[in-house]
This record gives C-alpha cells, structure tokens and sequence, in this order.
C-alpha cells in the first residue's frame, strides 16, 4: 500500500458562527478517482477551498504528498501539484484560447524548474493541450467567443497545464447537455489514465457513477457516507438527505 496522496483530518471551518465544515475527515489514495456529493450548501467547495489553500482551516490538516499544508497559500500548493477548475469558469477573457493556456504553463515551467520554454516548445505543449481536450480549432479565437462546453473544456486544460498530482473539478459540467457531460467525463478519466488522481464534485449522478471509484458524501459540513459508489447511494441517509430531494 503506498501512502494516500491526500489525507484531510478532521478539517474544520467556520464562517462567523455558521459551521460550514465539521471534521471532515477522508483519505485519497494515489490515482483514485472519488466523487464528492452532497446537496447545495454542505460545504464541498469550502473544503476545495480548504484543500488549495484559498481558505485556510482553522482545525484539522490537510495532507497532500505526505507534508501538511497547514499555512501555505493557494499557489504554494499548485506548484507542489494541486489544482483546481472553478465551480465558475475564469479565464483570461481579453486573451486567445492558446494564450489562455500559454501563461499557466509558462508559470508552471518558471516556477517548477526555474527556467524558460523556448517559443517553439511553449507553441508543442501548448497544442498538445489544446488537443487533449479538442481545443485545437479554437486555439486563436477569443475566449468569449467560447461555447459553454468548450468553456469548461479550456478550464480543465489551464489546471492541467499546472501538471498537477491532483486535480480536484467542482461542477464542471453544470447547465450542459447530456452528450457534453459525456465529453467532460470521458476528458477527466484520459486525464486519469495519465497518472492525476481526480476528485470530481457534481450533482449529476450519471456522471458520478460513470467516472467514481469512491464516493463521499457531504451533508452540513459533515463526512455521512464513503464507500463503494453502488453502495452509498442505497445508504438510506445518503438517500434522505440527498438523493431523494
Ligand atoms: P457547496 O459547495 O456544497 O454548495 P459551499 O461550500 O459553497 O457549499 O458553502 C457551504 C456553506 O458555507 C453555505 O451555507 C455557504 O453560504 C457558506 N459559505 C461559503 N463560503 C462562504 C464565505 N466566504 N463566507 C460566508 N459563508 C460562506
Ligand atoms: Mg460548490
């Protein structure tokens, strides 16, 4: 067994006197790929936030590659490998759709190795990823100029130019249709294969079940179920306090 990539431990954290996380605990093991769940309000993005370091817990640990990331902030943890899509997309939107992946990854490469790509080697990587996620022929249009769907699609491909070990998408796929879930599903297991571990926060449980190893499921801040996907949504409180709203 090598040791779980992320280790949350009794993640707790507090908005005024609301209570928005309550000792959260859970582990995820080194290419997993986990399901978050849980109705609107129960805390998932917070502990996203949590785990990148935009919101800082104020009890508990989040563990991530075995060093503790209590107190290093949000691009501390991207250049150690975490990254993050938003629940809302945030693009450069003045920039091309290439250049929208060029400056993570020139940010990326600068940080990491302290060293500059060449234009030619910036232009290869920077179509490798517009072409993993069929980005290709949009390379230099204007991201307003974006379909919704594609709009998710440059979104994974800027967290991915971070080249994380982790990547955590927080309703990626929220207002799309049917056959474009099954393209950002399909997009987040190829990136799985190539070695990131992968949690997936949604509420569309087609999806959820499709791409799950795990799931766990939040309710009020608090860890109620992590399991086997099949198993937890039969969880008769996993049921009554989400999946049979
Ligand atoms: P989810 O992602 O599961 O829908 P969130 O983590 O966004 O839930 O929110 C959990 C709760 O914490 C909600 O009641 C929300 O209103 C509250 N909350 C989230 N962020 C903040 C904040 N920055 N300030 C105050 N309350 C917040
Ligand atoms: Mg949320």
């Amino acid at each position: 067994m090598t040791a779980p990539i992320l280790q949350i431990s009794g993640v707790g954290k507090r908005f005024g006197g609301f209570v928005a996380l309550d000792g959260v605990n859970f582990d995820v093991a080194q290419g997993e790929r986990v399901g978050l769940i849980g109705p609107n309000g129960s805390g998932k993005s917070t502990l996203v936030n949590c785990i990148c370091g935009t919101l800082q817990n104020e009890t508990g640990t989040v563990t991530f590659g075995g060093r503790a990331m209590n107190g290093l902030v949000a691009h501390e943890r991207t250049h150690l490998g975490l990254a993050r899509s938003f629940q809302l997309p945030r693009p450069f939107v003045s920039m091309s759709v290439a250049d929208n992946i060029r400056v993570p990854l020139m940010y990326t490469v600068a940080t990491r190795s302290g060293h500059h790509l060449s234009h030619s080697e910036l232009g290869d990587h920077c179509h490798e990823l517009l072409k993993l996620v069929a980005l290709e022929a949009k390379a230099g249009h204007r991201v307003q100029d974006l379909t919704q769907v594609e709009m998710r699609k440059l979104e994974l491909a800027r967290a991915v130019a971070a080249e994380p070990k982790l990547l955590i998408a927080d309703e990626s796929m929220a207002g799309l249709s049917h056959s474009e879930v099954e393209d950002i599903v399909s997009l987040l297991l190829q990136l799985n294969e190539r070695g990131i571990t992968i949690i997936m926060i949604e509420h569309i449980m087609r999806a959820v079940m499709r791409f799950s190893q795990r799931l766990v499921v939040l309710v009020s801040g608090k860890k109620i179920a992590d399991g086997e996907p099949q198993a937890v949504v039969q969880e008769p409180e996993v049921v009554r306090a989400y999946l049979g709203q």
